[in-house]
């Protein structure tokens, strides 16, 4: 047997010689789907197969490069440069390039991203002089993007009586007539959104048989990794590519779909064998991530799930760590505790890169990073603002991408008046109501003002037409120039450089770090091409590549040695040996708007399952008691999901000792910690005593380090004159809420009163700091 075979187990192995029909493997997280599908790929050009002949599709740009370099490995790198494989994204957009002509786009499109897209739509909903607060942006982009994830297109969409009827009764009548100007306006502009991408490749092979034979015979292999989470558009493109030639292999697991939101479709795996009569399915049963504690953790959790195809997994790795649930007063503190045991870890033997914090919401990275920061612990995020999104940087691409596409609306309009050059919000009105009338670009009219009839005064010409003629001598140069040396001309010559290098705050100072990268990131990426035999690097070569950088890839500083923030979602497919799971709170994780809904609580559930089965040492489980959400600090309550996973496999440190007490007194958010079990909480909070922040300060200044903590036996001595409370009483505390005196001891400034909290359980407090007042 060749060697590299003999690094898989029977079940897998047999998935990976498996060739001569359609193929599924279905298993649990971990069991080795991906490395089926890497190995799979490495016995196709073993038995044969030409590298360009194999398309094997991932789920992000960043798992199709870990494939690459194992597949490398395993063969060379040559060949693996040469496969075909990426995220439906970036592939299908390279075959759009390609026959671009036939759906009626240039073949240098601009793709716009979702803030493109989104700025699109609040111009039209301006030009329409509808509401934003009833046509919010992000709703509207989401219904269109949901309308071409199902293949519905403008004219569709008009035509279909349930969606008209749906944006009715939720008295946004006018999607629609959005949809139909939006998709006018990226056709005028050379523009595809990211559906468009699937969308048209659809609509391509639909229209043109001959082009779909081209590459139905081009493709020998098709490969899809995570295909539960495929949705309709990318379902359909895969079948009318295998439909007659059968050569497919998928792989998914049931358990983890978490992108119906975007339309993914559980359905399309569990419909695979229907639709590939006589396909072969796969199950791995064996993981070979994660401790035992963790595996069996994970697996009592899905369990609770009613709908999902039942699989057996198992680890044969060492029992390890229980998973750890950690409570925290407040998400600061969350975030402190966090720190403090990654600091801890580190003790251990651990790099900072073996760490992942996970959370349901990018909003939550914040505080996180705080913590970090303070802590000088180094990392990075995945997803949020990336690099590509800032303000500086996204000025500058848009610049390069009307050199590549002078049509770009969106580009234009970031641009005509960046650096200042005295053409303002009333111009620029004009040109767009020009355009508009006559369906046109922006850059059109800008070549003719005087045909397309615009009322400008002769200073205002002017300046258009230095624009103009900056743009059209730069479109010149570019021919003959490289990507590199097409951008440091723009940055000069546009006086992005002497704008930005004017400014000497820290911002501007990060500004022109960013810059500075963003060059260094263009050069970079030209000596690579170059080293790959590339002869002329062009600014059309980058800006497709960057173009589809999605809010998972962060090709910056992959390799540093550095610890990992991302969204659960975004954490799909990875591992590490030791991850946070933090914010597990009702109204969060699950998160609020899935809550009444049983279907969305199920995808919730798989959500978390993700996330636990990143893990292969350490899973650690964060939730804090109160958050600070919407501009106010609100109480939460641990969530459900907690007590879904099997207690024997969970550890769950009932002390009140502060995780991080140390760090934590010297921080400003000076509250103790606790862990506490989300099941024992009255007996685990017995022994609090709450300090309010007012509080903390009287005691800093009496240099009072400590609060003492009385023994959780309370007398029933007499209210004290002072407070004014009795036994019995009903009380009211700004954090906790409402409750019931049940004792009362001390007197004078240790008097402490114990408060049968309705929502946080029994609290003893001491009266001096506590605000308590009778209801
Ligand atoms: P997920 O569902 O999370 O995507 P997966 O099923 O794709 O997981 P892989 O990522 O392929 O699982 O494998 C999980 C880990 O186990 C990887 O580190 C992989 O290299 C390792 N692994 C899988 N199979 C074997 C094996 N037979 N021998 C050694 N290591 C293995
Ligand atoms: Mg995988």
């Amino acid at each position: 047997m060749e060697e590299y075979l003999k690094q898989l187990n029977e079940s897998q192995r047999e998935a990976v010689v498996y060739t001569e029909g359609p193929s599924l493997v279905i298993a649990g997280a971990g069991s080795g789907k991906t490395r089926v599908l890497t190995y799979k790929i490495a016995y196709l050009l073993q038995q044969g197969l030409p590298p360009w002949s194999i398309l094997a599709l991932t789920f992000t740009n960043k798992a199709a490069r870990e494939m690459k370099e194992r597949i490398a490995t395993l063969t060379d790198e040559q060949t693996a440069r040469r496969l075909w494989m990426g995220t439906f994204h970036s592939l299908f957009s390279r075959i759009l390039r390609n026959e671009a002509e036939h759906i009626g786009y240039p073949s240098n499109f601009t793709i716009y991203d979702a803030t493109d897209s989104k700025s699109l739509l609040r111009s039209i909903m301006k030009e329409m002089q509808l509401d934003d607060k009833v046509y919010r942006p992000g709703m509207i982009q989401s219904r269109i993007s949901n309308a071409k994830n199902a293949l519905v297109t403008w004219k569709a969409y008009e035509q279909n009586k349930e969606l008209v009827q749906h944006d009715m009764d939720s008295k946004v009548p006018l999607v629609r007539e959005i949809y139909k100007r939006y998709q006018n306006r990226c056709l005028q502009a050379g523009a595809m959104d990211f559906d468009d991408l699937l969308l048209q490749t659809n609509i391509l092979f639909r229209d043109h048989p001959d082009v779909l034979e081209k590459y139905r015979s081009f493709f020998r292999f098709v490969l899809v990794d995570e295909y539960q989470d495929t949705n309709f558009a990318q379902h359909l493109i895969v079948q009318r590519l295998c439909e007659t030639h059968r050569r497919i292999c998928v792989v998914g697991d049931d358990a983890q779909s978490i992108y119906s939101f975007r339309g993914a479709n559980i359905d399309n795996i569990l419909q695979f064998k229907n639709q590939y009569p006589g396909c072969r399915i796969f199950k791995l049963e064996r993981n070979y991530r994660s401790t035992q504690n963790i595996v069996n953790a994970a697996n009592s959790l899905i369990h609770k799930n009613t709908k999902q195809i039942q699989k057996t997994v198992y680890s044969e790795k060492e029992e390890g760590n229980k998973v750890s649930v950690l409570a925290s007063y407040s998400d600061y503190e969350e975030g402190y505790a966090v720190a403090g045991k990654i600091n801890d870890m580190r003790m251990r033997n651990y790099d900072y890169a073996d760490f992942a914090i996970l959370y349901r919401t990018n909003a939550q990275s914040r505080i996180l990073e705080e913590a970090l920061r303070k802590r000088g612990i180094p990392y990075k995020i995945y997803g949020g603002l990336s690099f590509y999104q800032r303000k500086e940087v996204k000025d500058v691409i848009s610049y390069l991408r009307l050199i590549i596409n002078p049509h770009d609306e969106e580009a234009f309009k970031r641009v005509i008046n960046y650096p200042a050059r005295g053409i303002g919000e009333t111009t620029l009105g004009k040109l767009t109501a020009a355009a508009t009338e006559h369906n046109v670009s922006l850059w059109t009219v800008l070549n003719d003002p005087i045909g397309y009839a615009l009322q400008i005064n002769s200073g205002t010409a002017k300046k258009l037409g230095d624009f103009r003629e900056m743009i059209a001598g730069f479109i010149e140069r570019n021919d003959k120039l490289s990507a590199e040396e097409m951008a440091s001309a723009v940055v000069k010559e546009s006086g992005i450089v002497s704008t930005l290098f004017q400014d000497r705050s820290v911002e501007g100072i990060s500004k022109q770090e960013n810059l500075q990268e963003l060059l260094k990131g263009i050069a970079e990426f030209c000596e690579i091409r170059r080293e790959e035999g590339a002869e002329h690097v062009s600014l059309a070569d980058f800006l497709s590549e960057v173009s589809l950088l999605t809010d998972q890839d962060n090709d910056k500083d992959e390799q540093a040695n550095k610890v990992t923030m991302m969204t659960v979602h975004a954490a799909k497919g990875l591992e590490f040996k030791n991850v946070f799971v933090v914010g597990l709170e009702e109204d969060l994780f699950p998160s609020s708007m899935s809550k009444d809904n049983p279907r969305a609580v199920e995808e919730e559930r798989r959500l978390f399952y993700v996330a636990i089965t990143r893990a292969e040492e350490n899973c650690m489980l964060t939730y804090a008691k109160s958050r600070y959400r919407n501009g106010q600090s609100a109480m939460c309550s641990p969530s459900r999901f907690l007590r879904d996973i099997d207690t024997k496999y969970l550890h769950m440190p009932e002390n009140t000792a502060a995780t991080d007490s140390s760090a934590a007194s010297r921080e400003r958010f000076e509250r103790p910690s606790a862990f506490a079990s989300p099941f024992q909480q009255p007996k685990a909070v017995e022994r609090e005593t709450y300090v309010s922040p007012v509080a903390q300060a009287v005691q800093r200044q009496s240099r009072l380090t400590k609060v003492e903590t009385a023994a959780a036996s309370p007398s029933s001595a007499p209210a004290s004159d002072l407070s004014g409370l009795y036994v019995g009483a009903k009380v009211r505390h700004d954090r906790f809420g409402e409750g019931e005196v049940t004792a009362i001891e001390g007197d004078g400034g240790n008097a402490k009163a114990t408060v049968a909290f309705t929502h946080f359980g029994q609290k003893q407090l001491l009266l001096k700091f506590a605000r308590l007042t009778i209801v």
